[in-house]
């Protein structure tokens, strides 16, 4: 079987409880009904393409446990390859979220078997047809920075997601296809976009939430308007499924601008329904838009 595109990246379980308010220390306070969510950056991103049509896996660990069995499955439904997912002797990594009618979150995360994922994992990968190489972050950053080598070794793009801001050999930087940041990250890294060539990748794209994206290369500054959404119902995961849309697309022969115009477009359907992969569109959901 081979994959055009391979997402390095964690997975999680996340679970979501409503509470009237927050305990504060020392304190126990009732909520709702818990309810058991497929999360991680890394399937997140993975299942956006695998929704837009790309033959992709995951690189990433689960942990030997019922949690793990129900990511493994919400992955291979939604069409993403699991043979490299590996089983940890961690536990499956667990977003712990509580939500208050303010609709605000508090998250706790336990990384679990995401902290396994290894450079030694990437050592054994083959990259035969493999196109586009996504990284994420919630896996250890030494991985993802052998990753990154690796595929551009190989010949294979590699794309990053840094999310949240994180120190990148300059070496890895130099070597990366494409560097995907929002605004406030941009702000961290560069004092304008431009200069997030500075750092060294080929090209980068800064997510501007309802403004779209702008792609920015040697050549200059693109902006790629959002298409209008009739209503915004809930962002979560509306990064990771620019990430992945763009870099299906990449896979798939699309330039930087044409895969960024794509990736908007999905990124504002995402956030017209509640949750992050539920929300994901498929490429005929994507195509039956106008404009
Ligand atoms: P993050 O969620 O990682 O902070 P952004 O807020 O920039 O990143 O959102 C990522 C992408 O999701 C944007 O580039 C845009 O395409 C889409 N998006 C986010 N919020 C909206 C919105 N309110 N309306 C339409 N598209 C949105």
């Amino acid at each position: 079987m081979t994959n055009e595109l391979l997402v390095l990246g964690s997975a999680n379980a996340d679970l979501v409880v409503e509470v009237g308010r927050r305990p504060a220390g020392g304190e126990t306070v009732l909520g709702g009904d818990t309810v058991v969510l497929p999360g991680g950056k890394g399937a997140n991103t993975a299942v956006a393409a695998a929704r837009v049509g790309a033959s992709v896996a995951l690189v990433g660990a689960v942990g030997d446990d019922g949690y793990g069995s129900v990511l493994r499955e919400s992955l291979e439904s939604a069409g993403v390859g699991t043979s490299l997912v590996k089983t940890s002797a961690r536990p499956t990594g667990i977003a712990y979220i509580t939500v208050t009618p303010d609709g605000e979150n508090s998250i706790v995360v336990s990384p679990g078997a995401n902290s396994d994922v290894a450079p030694s994992d990437v050592d054994s990968l083959s990259f035969d047809g493999v196109r586009v190489l996504t990284c994420s972050l919630e896996v250890p950053l030494e991985t993802v920075v052998h990753a990154i080598g690796v595929a551009a070794r190989a010949g294979v793009r590699p794309v990053l997601n840094l999310s949240p801001v994180a120190e990148l050999p300059a070496e890895a930087l130099r070597q990366l296809d494409v560097l995907i940041v929002n605004e406030h990250e941009a702000a961290q890294l560069a004092p304008d976009w431009r200069g997030l060539l500075g750092l060294g990748p080929a090209s980068a794209i800064v997510t501007l939430g309802s403004r779209g994206a702008a792609v920015v290369t040697r050549s200059g500054v693109v902006e790629v308007p959002s298409i209008e959404v009739p209503e915004v119902v809930d962002t979560t995961g509306a990064g990771d499924a620019f990430a992945g849309a763009l870099s299906a697309r990449l896979a798939q022969g699309d330039d930087l601008v044409q895969a960024a115009r794509y990736a908007v477009k999905v990124a504002a359907l995402s956030v017209t329904k509640a949750g992050a992969q539920p929300s994901y569109p498929t490429a005929a959901e994507v195509r039956s838009l106008t404009g």
